[in-house]
């Protein structure tokens, strides 16, 4: 069942940031954050929002949904020789647009090019949002956080269910899918990415895609996975090995929990993205395994599974109460295996608390 999400706090402080900018009106694109200002949730649509309105464009398989969702909103339908441009063109010139905001974070250029033209508003016309509007959802409210832990807890509910799966044999698409199954039979909408199970060698890519290899006694099993509650999405990994772990699994392992219980216990509020990678980076390069970490430490999570801001070496972004973030690091090493223990945890007002539950000790099974 669908709530209605999108919240008149949302709209004020979105019609707040056209004003800042200078911007007459702007078209939203990213479905996330028309979700996030008008409630409305579908994809493949539009929000058009001026001082005067806010205008869902959409097509006919949404305009029922879009009528209902859309919390204060006009909707638009294309039709028969009237496409977005059309539209467009329509609520320009009545609601007298000069300047346009427009997401080029989510639109191809090819869209672009053509709405500027069927809408008649030239392109130098159109500035770029430059992620403004997602900046809006970084901080979450106390209801958005409430749905980004149930949506976690179903994930530890997945992993207490899955480690009485795991033997020699199972497959990592058996995994997966037995992830997403129990997921999705207890309470979760879908999956917030595709799960990843990645075994033995496989574990030494972060981003494994799950394959019908077996597991055999020995492997390091990685399982990252989400689900998503009320649109809200959740993120965890943890790492296991299928039998006895020898010496440098066990080592490995040690280093990855290590450098994860010294950035959960330091990560708070005043620090860049970039501070909060370091704490974690710094042990694991201290360990010696520096070259084996290339990702970032983690990313925040909200209506989508990568938002930001990250903790990355790269973040300039400074970290505040109510933001969410993961926290993973992982070292991975090429024809040996890999290690990753991800949680998800909020911003407090002085360090962080974690949505996630699932035990970290080395499972052997
Ligand atoms: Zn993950
Ligand atoms: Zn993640």
């Amino acid at each position: 069942m669908r709530q209605k999400m999108g919240n008149y706090t949302a709209l004020l402080r979105a019609r707040e940031l056209l004003k800042n900018r200078g911007l007459d009106a702007a078209l939203a694109a990213r479905p996330a954050n028309i979700r996030y200002i008008s409630g409305f949730a579908g994809t493949e649509s539009y929000l058009y929002l001026s001082a005067e309105r806010a205008a869902i464009l959409t097509d006919s398989r949404y305009t029922l949904q879009a009528q209902k969702e859309g919390k204060d909103c006009q909707v638009r339908t294309i039709g028969k020789g009237s496409g977005y441009g059309e539209l467009l063109e329509k609520l320009l010139s009545e609601d007298g647009v000069r300047t346009l905001g427009f997401e080029e974070d989510a639109l191809l250029y090819g869209t672009v090019a053509e709405l500027q033209e069927k809408s008649g508003l030239p392109a130098g016309q159109w500035k770029p949002l430059e992620g403004a509007l997602s900046a809006l959802r970084a901080v979450k409210s106390a209801e958005e956080i409430r749905k980004l832990e149930e949506a976690e807890r179903i994930g530890d509910a997945a992993f207490s269910y899955i480690l009485e799966e795991l033997r020699p044999g199972v497959t990592e698409l058996q995994i997966a899918a037995k992830l997403e199954y129990f997921m999705k039979s207890h309470g979760a909408e879908g999956t917030s990415f595709d799960t990843i199970a990645a075994s033995g060698l496989h574990s030494a890519m972060p981003h494994a895609v799950p394959t019908d290899k077996p597991l055999e006694k020995g492997d390091f099993v990685t399982m990252d996975f989400g689900c998503r509650y009320q649109g809200y999405c959740s993120d965890m990994t943890r790492t296991v090995v299928i039998g006895k772990a020898d010496a440098r699994q066990r080592e490995i392992y040690q280093v990855v929990l290590e450098a994860q219980e010294t950035a959960l216990a330091s990560l708070r509020p005043g620090m860049t993205g970039a501070e909060g990678d370091w704490l974690a980076r710094a042990v694991i390069e201290e360990a010696g395994y520096g070259e084996y970490f290339g990702h970032g430490l983690g990313h925040s999570v909200g209506l989508e599974i990568h938002e930001k801001p990250a903790l990355s070496t790269r973040e300039k972004t400074v970290l505040a109460p109510g933001m969410i973030e993961t926290v993973e690091p992982g070292i991975y090493i090429p024809d040996f295996g890999g290690v990753r223990i991800e949680d998800m945890v909020v911003l407090t007002e002085d360090g962080v608390r974690n949505l996630t539950a699932s035990p970290k000790e080395l499972i052997e099974l």
